[in-house]
């Protein structure tokens, strides 16, 4: 078949960069394929199964017939069970034209970026970043800003970093914290500064995605950005799902909670694009967010134990630098002092990319290279597998470096 001939593609897809990750994952297939025992610790997938309540509730749905094309915003049980969650747990308080539900996170960020930004907007995306943000921005014509979080910072946000990256031309704001890739987190204080910035600021959309929330570590406590600047709420949208609290990355529910203008308008992008979200799923997002809060504690411990597992092998490998993560469940460990240097079967580490290829074809693990999320020379590590995985991946990449000539 020859792909480049016949009908032309938009050109808003035109330049979107196919992500790192999946050029990570056809190589680990191939290796695995070939019969080698690859550690994956690239996926973003936590490794629990899905709440046994949360099953049953989908069970018993499908079996009273609730089968049929839901409301395009949700079904009233599961938006009744948001409006508990977001009150009981930050502090929100909804209306129901207030809340959207969609096909996971993702689509609450394509809906809303979808229904606000014209070509040319500015969205400003703290780096690292988890890579959709930017991707989605792009396909309505919206330009990237990143403002970088350092390493030294915790991969915190600055306000006066913010500060810097805003222009008249600042459409959207998107906050992730516990961040997805380094685990970051933003202090109260820096929060207050963060909100200060944007009162300056009036025509600007603030996104904060919360869908790591409940995996913050070492007694440290979450707080919402709405609840932070309850007078900026006509304009931040506050997102969540059930995919990482919840071990549900399947199920395909997340949700958002916002001022009713910016629902609506993500609702028509909604009802024209997907409709509701899977009656099924629903119904199980619902049992999973009213359950008894005691599966996700374990959760966290389990992350926890984990972090520090990988911390402090980390720690140990003479070069590399590696900060704490207060949440979330990643690693991001620095991996400069390496580039330059060569594998024992010559190959250049010129890159992250090349670091982490290397890695995968010559010690059989996968990571993700940081320049995938706009921060390198670093690795993204997943912890979310076993104890005795991850102590393997350490002690192969201890190895690796090593070997480095
Ligand atoms: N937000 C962040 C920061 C994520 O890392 C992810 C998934 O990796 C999502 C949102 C999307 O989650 P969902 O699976 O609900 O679409």
């Amino acid at each position: 078949m020859n792909d480049a001939a016949g009908p032309t593609l938009a050109k808003r897809l035109e330049g979107l960069p196919a992500p790192a990750t999946i050029e990570m994952a056809r190589r680990a297939r191939e290796l695995k394929a070939q019969g080698y025992e690859v550690i994956s610790l690239a996926l973003g997938e936590p490794d629990f199964a899905t709440p046994p309540a949360a099953i049953e509730a989908a069970h018993e749905a499908a079996l009273a017939g609730k089968t049929k094309y839901p409301p395009v915003d949700g079904t009233p049980e599961l938006k009744a069970a948001i409006t508990r969650k977001f009150k009981r747990e930050n502090g929100l308080e909804f209306s129901g034209d207030e809340l959207l539900v969609c096909n996971g996170g993702k689509q609450v960020i394509f809906n809303a970026f979808m229904a606000s930004i014209n070509p040319g907007d500015e969205v400003v995306v703290p780096a690292p970043y988890w890579v959709s943000y930017p991707l989605i921005a792009r396909m309505f014509g919206g330009v990237p800003v990143h403002p970088v979080c350092d390493e030294a910072d915790g991969f915190s946000l600055k306000p006066e970093r913010l500060a810097a990256a805003m222009t008249p031309r600042t459409k959207w704001l998107v906050l992730n914290f516990p961040n997805n890739p380094t685990g970051g987190l933003c202090s109260r204080e820096n929060l207050e500064g963060i909100a200060d910035v944007l009162r300056k600021y009036p025509d600007v959309w603030i996104l904060s995605d919360e869908i790591y929330e409940h995996l913050v570590f070492d007694g440290n406590r979450f707080t919402s950005f709405a609840a932070i600047a309850p007078d900026l709420r006509d304009r931040i949208l506050t997102m969540n799902g059930v995919a990482k609290a919840y071990a549900m990355t399947g199920w395909r529910v997340g949700y958002a909670g916002g001022p009713k203008r910016l629902i609506a308008a993500m609702r028509a992008v909604q009802s024209n694009a997907t409709s509701g979200v899977c009656t099924v799923a629903q119904a199980a997002a619902a049992a999973a967010l009213d359950g008894p809060p005691d599966l996700i504690h374990d959760m966290v411990a389990t992350y926890e134990r984990r972090r520090n597992l990988m911390v402090s092998a980390l720690r140990d490998i003479p070069g590399l630098s590696c900060a704490m993560p207060a949440g979330a469940f990643y690693v991001y460990p620095g991996i400069g002092a390496f580039l330059g240097r060569k594998t024992s079967s010559g190959r250049v580490l010129e890159t992250d990319t090349d670091f982490a290829l290397a890695f995968l074809d010559e010690a059989h693990v996968a990571t993700v290279p940081g320049s995938a999320f706009g921060m390198a020379p670093y690795l993204r590590l997943s912890c979310a597998t076993s104890d005795e995985a991850l102590t393997e991946a350490c002690a192969r990449l201890k190895r690796f470096i090593a070997s480095l000539v």
